[in-house]
């Protein structure tokens, strides 16, 4: 018998998608509608996350400097970077490269896997194909952004591979409320849990501190946008 690349026993893990600053920061080129307590409850599930000592396989996505179509997430700004909560002290970077090769033990050294794509879906980039579809584990808790693109493709893809996926439902920012309800639908339809952050983790005694003030939040940006590819 082939010998997995990577054991774990644990039952639980989180797979962390996209939660960059363009998608979730006030700031971002591509934030999210629902930024203020999505952020607020990726704030309490990586409090959870720590406290149980529960591993995560992070996506971020990648694009090149100078592209006229794909300008979030480039390379080298800021607005690619991680919200700096989503990072755990023992973790592991991996640049969207191509290749496939994964220390051993991975998860037994370190936290959290942050794994670069070039695309939403994860299982469009090798590496992270490679680290979604060979964890042996029972369970997979998602939240992140965005909900009708990389968290759809995410879950689906997951859910495909015959995989037991959980998606945190207020934990996931989406552009385009429309789309983000069919996808959530999907995703149900397809077999995946569907619980919110007070379900999951129990009441909070946490307030949101302050009201986010960005032109989203005011309603004041153009809401006829749609989601770019
Ligand atoms: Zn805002």
């Amino acid at each position: 018998m082939i010998r997995p690349v990577i054991t774990l026993r644990r039952i639980r893990i989180i797979v962390d998608i996209d939660t960059q600053r363009d998608y979730l920061l006030a700031n971002g080129t591509l934030c999210a509608r629902n930024h203020p307590s999505v952020l607020a409850n990726i704030r309490r599930l990586m409090a959870w996350a720590r406290l149980k000592n529960i591993r995560m396989i992070s996506t971020a996505r990648i694009n090149p400097a100078n592209h006229s179509r794909l300008d979030f997430c480039v390379e080298g700004t800021a607005g690619q970077k991680k919200v700096p909560y989503t990072i755990r002290n023992r973790h592991i970077s991996f640049t969207a490269d191509g290749c496939t090769d994964l220390p051993r033990d991975i998860l037994r050294r370190y936290d959290q896997i942050i794994v670069d794509k070039r695309c939403d879906d994860p299982f469009d980039e090798p590496r992270a194909d490679r680290i979604l579809s060979e964890l042996k584990v029972t369970e997979f808790v998602v939240f992140g952004a965005l909900t009708e693109c990389a968290v759809k493709s995410t879950v689906l893809g997951l859910l495909a591979r015959r995989r037991n996926v959980t998606v945190i439902t207020d934990a996931v920012g989406y552009r385009d409320k429309e789309l983000a309800d069919i996808a959530l639908r999907q995703m149900e339809a397809k077999g995946a849990n569907m619980i919110d952050t007070k379900t999951a983790l129990g009441p909070s005694h946490l307030h949101l501190v302050g009201v986010c003030d960005c032109d989203i939040c005011r309603g004041k940006a153009d809401c006829h946008y749609r989601v770019r590819a």
